[in-house]
């Protein structure tokens, strides 16, 4: 760390450079790929389909924040879940302003409906007034807002202990405890450990308060209590939707449109298995009550090794010019394993196979704009990237194109962002009201 007023020197480089390090790091470091412009895998064009007349638009958001002037050190967070229903025909006949081009923001909201909800879940040294230690709280907190939250049929906690399936065990959620097989009460109930008598709740099924340690700030639960939001008020829509005709009708006329890659990492893994399965028992519905109809989840990516690759293979000659528009690519698990994410020792799995309930789709639009996507295939099994063309590709690409506003930028989540995101200043001063 630098000193105030303190320049700091270069004689620690010319020592490394001089003792010959970095040249036998060279030296050593397995070749790989730099500078050149990349050889552009295969770029299909976009196969006919059909655009969703309504899309379904989740995204969650969360702030963390030290609470001023508690000692010691005490934080909370915010994590705010919403949903936007989009009427794709009614945007595309709204008049545009001159000037940008884009959809009037007031009418925009004309096409829209919207739902959101929100919790506050203790940090580090929140504790309870009656003496219920932070990551108790947490759990407690987190499992009545599942209990709460529904979007019009069962809970978010019933839709959880269908995902985690009957009998399903975890280690006990008291950290003092060694119990490794603890059982996963139904809703509205809780269990106990046989051994310390903690009580146990359905969302200890998600197993994030595992990650929450004493003397640190458990910023990792906050973002996956967010993450976990996200699957469940998906899976819990199309559940509701698929148990009657109307919704089976509505869902093969809908897209559903996540933000970020269709994943759950870390401890709520388990998720993604259980929502592909789902996935699949619902396209089974939707295709049973008619012919050729699919389920369509697509969610777009900002960020990250896939989206870095689509931009330096669109580099050459010159930026977002060489991939040709209306085009699609399937990156294959060969390729993904070779040029994009590298097969670390521990994972001799094939990649996403664990932990993606969908696949990546590199898209350039008749527009021109550069889009990552991940798609979901629920007629396939894992590994996804080895799998043929999903059947929804085209409907996808047809429903993704129009709704891309510029590179990497998806219409459908700019909105849900704006009814659902907790802006950064309003969310902390929110915390910060906290403080006595
Ligand atoms: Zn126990």
């Amino acid at each position: 760390m630098p000193y105030q007023d303190e320049r700091a020197g270069l004689d620690a480089i010319r020592a490394i450079t001089e003792s010959g390090v970095v040249e036998s790091f060279r030296t050593e470091m397995a070749e790989r790929h730099t500078g050149q412009p990349l050889p552009l895998p295969r770029f299909e064009p976009c196969p006919a389909g059909k655009y969703r007349s309504y899309v379904v638009a989740i995204d969650g958001s969360n702030i963390y924040a030290p609470i001023p002037g508690a000692l010691p050190c005490t934080e909370a967070g915010l994590v705010s879940l919403g949903m936007v229903v989009i009427d794709v025909r009614k945007l595309e006949s709204l008049p545009h302003l001159p000037a940008s081009g884009a959809a009037d923001p007031g009418e925009l909201r004309r096409t829209e409906k919207s739902v959101s909800l929100g919790m506050m879940l203790p940090g580090q040294n929140a504790a309870k007034k009656d003496g219920t230690m932070p990551r108790t709280w947490f759990r407690e907190i987190l499992n009545n807002e599942l209990e709460q939250a529904q979007l019009g049929g069962e809970s978010f906690a019933d839709t959880l202990y269908h995902l985690l399936g009957d009998g399903r065990t975890v280690r006990c959620p008291n950290d003092e405890c060694n119990e490794q097989n603890v059982g996963i009460p139904t809703p509205r109930s809780s269990g106990e450990c046989k051994t310390c008598g903690e009580r146990v709740f359905v969302s200890d099924g998600l197993r994030i308060q595992e990650q929450f340690l004493e003397n640190d700030s458990p910023t990792e639960c906050h973002h996956r209590v967010r993450d976990a939001l996200e699957m469940l008020a998906l899976v819990n829509t199309l559940r509701y939707l698929a148990a009657s005709d109307r919704g089976l009708r509505a869902i093969a006329n809908t897209a559903f449109v996540m933000d970020g890659p269709l994943a759950a990492f870390g401890t709520i893994a388990v998720l993604a298995r259980a929502v592909r399965k789902e996935i699949r028992r619902v396209q089974e519905l939707v295709e049973r009550q008619q012919s050729g109809a699919t389920l369509l989840i697509m969610s777009g990516v900002k960020s990250g090794p896939f989206v870095d690759h689509a931009e330096e293979l669109d580099r050459a000659p010159e930026p977002n010019k060489r991939l040709s528009k209306n085009h699609f690519w399937l990156p294959d698990n060969d390729y993904i394993r070779a040029n994009i994410v590298a097969r670390g020792s521990q994972q001799s799995k094939p990649w996403g196979e664990l932990t993606y309930y969908g696949r990546p789709v590199v898209l350039k639009t008749a527009n021109g704009e550069r889009l990552v996507l991940n798609l979901a295939q629920p007629e396939a099994d894992p590994p996804l990237t080895n799998a043929p063309r999903p059947r929804v590709l085209g409907d996808a690409l047809a429903t993704a194109g129009p709704l891309g506003v510029s590179t990497n930028q998806f219409l459908a989540l700019r909105r849900v962002h704006s009814h659902a995101a907790i802006p950064l200043k309003r969310g902390t001063d929110l915390i910060q009201s906290l403080a006595p």
